[in-house]
């Protein structure tokens, strides 16, 4: 489940969870013996299929083979062979087909079958992998397929979307409805003839689709496909393995890979990136998985009890630290780019994992492409017994290599505390903030003019760079944008309302760093106030493209405001020393930020940019610099070519309106 708030962890409290009972773990642990070569799971290879699984403390392992992916009586049971690096391995026929499973003996006991960590096709449920090479399910020209190539991760604009929400409508004139295939449909048409769908998404000018989690998750009952369910999929069964009830047929191990593969060479065409919402931070149900199942203990961190330890608020927390384990991330993470193309990878509490594993998956990533983009959330949703320094904490970013985190400094800045649903930010009159914001104006890195001390959170720059910084008002997670607003000024009109939302995304949309939209907002999507939707019916959480016709004029907003960014490298700065040597704030009174982004900055054919934000809920006089500018944004009006001059005279304050932005240029 995605996170909550800056946390502040306490390294007396990770002292107390080293007891005798884990520390003894530990060590038990680190005397397994690791494998490292690169074909765990089924690979092929001089014709024969051969499956490995590492499972050190086993006393044996059957490969029982059946016919269906769900039922029946294993039409044959091998006993796998033991073999190096506490590995099991047999070896068939490549044409081998149907499915399997693994099962261990440990201690005289004999475990549940379970499909083993590396399986890369499974049939219903994910319950049997499945003899499938995904490399060998091709739509027609695939080979030809091509990733987008961001010349920097600032260029970057993504845009969050649940494969469902897309296409359920009734309304959404697209045919497969919850499914990847929804994501490939061209010329989709909703009330009054807006596009909808894919077209959408390309029409909006974001970069990059960043979806909730498409691995195999636990959930939704992938053989009722009539049945209405819903899930956000934060509970990951086979992590390697696109989720089955997006597919057309379920059922059919070959049918959702290249389904998923259709997904993304359609994104591609428009010129669109995929990034995958990928959640190796727990999983669901961890007595009766794999993992504990094959290797007891191994996978999963331990309390002080010795029982699982749970920063994940999901009833586990994966021990990413033990080489194994990173390992499987790693490999995981490669092969969906490798094999999928797959732009980006979002981790979902990051900040559970260690440090070395994620520097492990951009030298990975790396390798397969530099353009491939990887961001997390940089806190937990509860205390981890493995120690802060070492984990991928917000705090901590600086530490990795091109991997970014979320600034939820600028997020509850602008909107307000994201669980207290009452609670108004900056852009809603909200005194006192304004340093938290220009916190996310300039991407979370050091800046000369702030007073770090004055930011809401953290009271340190975390980023290096600003590629390493997502900005943002809202995601999936608590209230949409559009309902916070209601519910944290409830003595407003519905223009005023909209006056603010267009407010709090100019700020995202201009600030350094990568921005990120949760797809809907901008055409204010409402989930009726439902703060958490995760299993929520599609009435609740699908896109209701009636409302792309009613507030079209807000959507050309942001499509504008998108465009206004695309176009002008000064608000896309690569470095933070160019930040710091062109971003300059002016002196301005409570409740406004006015900065200016000086010199052609990044090459941007504007000279200066002045940008001034009104939060208050008046009007208000703000000083500015004396001088003829050009105005390309005024509260709800876009023209990059000029909305009209102005002329400041010295000493003569300018008035900005109530809940509104200025954009202002000089020297074009
Ligand atoms: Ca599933």
């Amino acid at each position: 489940m995605a996170g909550k708030a800056a946390m502040v962890f306490c390294l007396i409290m990770t002292m107390l969870a080293r007891s005798p009972i884990r520390a003894q773990q530990d060590s038990t642990f680190a005397q397994y013996p690791a494998y490292n070569g690169n074909d765990l799971g089924l690979t092929y290879q001089a014709g024969q299929a051969r499956v490995r699984v590492w499972a050190p403390t086993a006393e044996a392992l059957a490969l029982h083979i059946y016919e269906t992916g769900l039922g029946g009586k294993p039409q044959k049971t091998i006993a796998m062979q033991k073999a190096d690096g506490g590995t099991w391995v047999a070896t068939l026929p490549a044409a081998t087909s149907g499915f399997y499973t693994v099962q261990a003996t440990i201690s005289g006991k004999k475990m549940a079958e379970v499909a083993e960590p590396y399986a890369h096709a499974v049939g219903a449920n994910g319950q049997r992998a499945a003899f499938v090479d995904p490399d060998q399910i091709n739509p027609q020209g695939w080979l030809a397929d091509k990733r987008p190539t961001p010349a920097q991760f600032t260029d970057i604009i993504i845009g969050e979307l649940h494969v469902r929400d897309l296409s359920m409508h009734p309304a959404s004139g697209i045919k497969n409805k919850g499914k990847y295939l929804g994501l490939t449909e061209e010329g989709t048409r909703g009330p009054q003839g807006v596009s909808t769908g894919l077209d959408h998404l390309a029409e909006l000018g974001i970069t990059h689709v960043h979806l909730l989690p498409t691995n195999d998750y636990a959930s939704v009952d992938e053989t009722q496909p009539q049945k209405p369910q819903f899930n956000w999929g934060y509970d990951p069964l086979n992590y390697t393995v696109p989720e089955g009830s997006y597919a057309t047929q379920a059922a059919q191990p070959a049918v959702r890979i290249k389904e998923f593969k259709q997904m993304v060479q359609a994104l591609h065409g428009k010129g669109l990136g995929l990034v995958l919402d990928v959640v190796y931070n727990h999983t669901f149900d961890a007595g009766r998985s794999a993992f504990e199942q094959l290797v007891p203990g191994y996978y999963y961190r331990q309390n002080a009890k010795g029982g699982f330890s749970d920063a994940s608020g999901c009833g586990n927390e994966v021990a990413s630290d033990r080489p194994m384990v990173r390992k499987l991330i790693v490999e995981s993470v490669a092969y969906w780019a490798k094999t999928y193309h797959v732009d980006g990878f979002r981790f979902d509490l990051m900040g559970i994992l260690d440090l070395e594993t994620m520097r492990a998956v951009s030298t990975a990533l790396d390798k397969i492409s530099p353009n491939i983009f990887v961001y997390g959330e940089g806190w937990t949703a509860g205390n981890s017994p493995y120690p802060y320094q070492k984990r991928a904490l917000k705090a901590n970013t600086h530490q990795l290599d091109r991997v970014a985190a979320f600034c939820d400094e600028m997020r509850d800045g602008i909107k307000g505390h994201f669980a207290r649903h009452e609670e108004t930010g900056f852009a809603g009159g909200k005194p006192g903030l304004e340093e938290s914001l220009k916190f996310g104006i300039v991407a979370a890195c050091q800046h000369p003019q702030l007073d770090y001390k004055k930011v809401n959170y953290s009271q340190a720059p975390w980023a290096s760079t600003p590629g390493q910084c997502i900005n943002y008002v809202a995601c999936h997670d608590d209230m949409v944008l559009w309902d916070k607003l209601a519910a944290s000024l409830p003595n407003t009109t519905e223009a005023e309302r909209r006056a603010i939302d267009l407010l709090c995304n100019t700020i995202v949309f201009t600030s350094q760093g990568v921005p990120f939209l949760p797809i809907g907002d901008e055409f204010l999507r409402t989930k009726q106030g439902i703060s958490n939707s995760y299993n929520k019916p599609d009435s609740i959480n699908q896109l209701d493209w009636a409302r792309k016709a009613r507030y079209q004029d807000v959507f050309n907003f942001y499509k504008q405001l998108i465009s206004l960014r695309r176009n002008h490298p000064a608000f896309r700065l690569p470095t933070a020393a160019l930040i710091a040597q062109h971003v300059q704030f002016l002196p301005s009174p409570a409740g406004i930020i006015a900065y200016q982004i000086k010199g052609h900055a990044g090459g941007d054919r504007w000279g200066d940019v002045t940008l001034i934000f009104n939060g208050n809920r008046t009007s208000t006089q703000v000083p500015l610099p004396a001088g003829t500018y050009q105005t390309v944004l005024k509260g709800d009006k876009i023209n990059e070519l000029g909305l009209g001059t102005l002329t400041v005279a010295n000493g003569a304050p300018l008035t900005i309106d109530a809940s509104s932005a200025l954009i202002l240029t000089q020297g074009n």
